[in-house]
């Protein structure tokens, strides 16, 4: 009789099987890996979910669109850009998740982010399915009016997908206030319906107060979480941020309310080294840098005169807790191991999946509290996901509300985390448990449908 094959043996037969079906697509390929790792282990003990093929299904996505965005730049030159709508899985809601805009989008990295999303929102505790689309259109450096056309033309196609019931997407890198409002216009021109079918929107029609800072917000609510639940805590930390995006400047904010001190931020140009710590004012500054005039990282270290340090990442400047908040694979191997060097003792992923499957590893085994980007950043859709309701329900709460609902859902989202990572003698394995809650939801849902 042929001996049942270990956990290892099965990831390896798992993953030789993926690859084959997703060739080149090494970004799918890691975020799938990174889950059936916890995942494989996890279903030899709950044999329904190996018997319903559950993992084998979860990991296709439901479709794929794919299509070309045609449009003219300011000098009369024709582009065509190619474009996607990634719907991965909706057995728990309507597809929910952003689109990306940068010359680096292809279909793996859309199709890891939708995989990733469908397990994140099952977290958030909220009704949402899974998706990711984008294009790698790059925004950078265009004017408002190209960005416009594109938006508009995008959406030419997208139109016919989306729906409040079906498929709401919203921003993520590239895609801000400026692009949800010319996409949210034109889906309103082509349907001639007011409808909540993406979020991120404006205030003025329909967006929801905190909605901006959410992603960040919640990266320190679950960072807070972590460290209480481990006996410590925020304030007087030292903390190095990468990314000076939404996520980032919202990050540093609640990071600064909270008593922590903010040395770095950073952009695709290198980073910027504050050792006093960036205040609430120098922040305003910053702020209005990035988000009204659109301009480099490099232009703070010259205004507040400390260093820039050019085409490199944050990593190595010492500090108590980092929060990655720039892009997929930007902390590797080597920045975890000077990390774990300089004491970092934290770690939570604003951005999705910002360290390397070794970083991460390197992480673990040193016993540094890891909060993956599927709990850690979860906060930015979880909010999504309450301007869907506010929406549905024709209401907007106020504030206060909105940011009580967030830290709620980030702490429930912690104590699942705990339920299913606590290890004896260890510090919680937050990745194993992320993966695992946001799993069995997806999973029995699946079950209860049949196939
Ligand atoms: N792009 C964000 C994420 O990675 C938010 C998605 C959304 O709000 O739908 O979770």
């Amino acid at each position: 009789m042929k001996a049942k094959p270990t956990p290892d043996q099965e990831i390896k037969a798992f993953m030789k099987g993926l690859k084959k079906r997703n060739p080149g697509e090494t970004e799918f390929q890691q975020a799938v890996h990174e889950v059936v790792e916890t995942i494989i282990p996890f279903v030899s003990e709950n044999t329904k979910y190996r018997d319903a093929y559950i993992l084998e299904r979860m990991t296709e996505p439901d479709r794929i669109i794919t299509f070309r965005v045609t449009w003219e730049d300011d000098n009369g030159r024709i582009h065509a850009d190619r474009a996607w709508r990634v719907q991965f899985n909706n057995s728990i809601g309507p597809y929910k998740g952003g689109l990306r805009f940068h010359p680096s989008v292809t279909q793996s990295v859309l199709k890891f982010l939708g995989f990733e999303q469908v397990l994140k929102n099952s977290l958030t505790g909220l009704p949402m399915g899974g998706a990711k689309g984008g294009s790698n259109f790059n925004p950078k450096g265009k004017s408002d009016r190209e960005v416009m056309r594109f938006c508009q033309s995008m959406m030419i196609e997208l139109h016919r997908h989306i729906g409040e019931d079906t498929d709401v997407p919203a921003g993520d890198i590239g895609v801000g206030a400026r692009e949800i409002s010319y996409l949210f216009g034109q889906y309103k021109r082509l349907e001639n319906r007011f409808a909540g079918i993406l979020t991120g929107k404006g205030l003025s029609f329909g967006g929801s107060l905190v909605r901006k800072e959410a992603t960040g917000y919640g990266a320190v609510y679950f960072m807070k979480h972590m460290l209480e639940h481990a006996g410590g805590e925020i304030r007087g930390k030292r903390a190095i941020v990468s990314g000076s995006g939404n996520v980032a400047l919202y990050c540093m904010e609640k990071l600064i309310q909270l008593g922590a001190k903010v040395l770095t931020a950073s952009d695709s140009s290198g980073f910027i080294h504050d050792p006093d710590g960036i205040t609430r004012e120098k922040l305003d500054w910053l702020i209005d840098l990035k988000e009204v005039r659109r301009g480099r990282i490099q232009e703070y270290a010259e205004h507040f005169g400390c260093k820039f340090v050019a085409g490199k990442t944050p990593w190595e400047v010492p500090a108590d807790l980092a929060f990655p908040c720039a892009t997929q694979n930007e902390i590797h191997l080597e920045d975890a191991a000077i990390m774990v060097k300089n004491g970092v003792m934290a770690i939570a992923e604003g951005a999705n999946m910002p360290c390397t499957a070794e970083a991460t590893e390197h992480f673990l085994e040193d016993d540094v509290l890891f909060g993956p980007a599927k709990a850690a950043n979860a906060g930015g859709v979880a909010v999504s996901g309450l301007e869907q309701s506010q929406n549905q329900l024709r209401i907007s709460w106020s504030r206060e509300e909105v940011d009580q609902r967030l830290t709620t859902i980030m702490e429930d989202i912690h104590t699942k985390c705990v339920k299913y990572g606590t290890r004896e003698g260890r510090p919680v394995d937050y990745k194993s448990g992320a993966n695992i809650a946001g799993f069995v939801k997806v999973a029995d849902a699946m079950l209860a449908y049949g196939v």
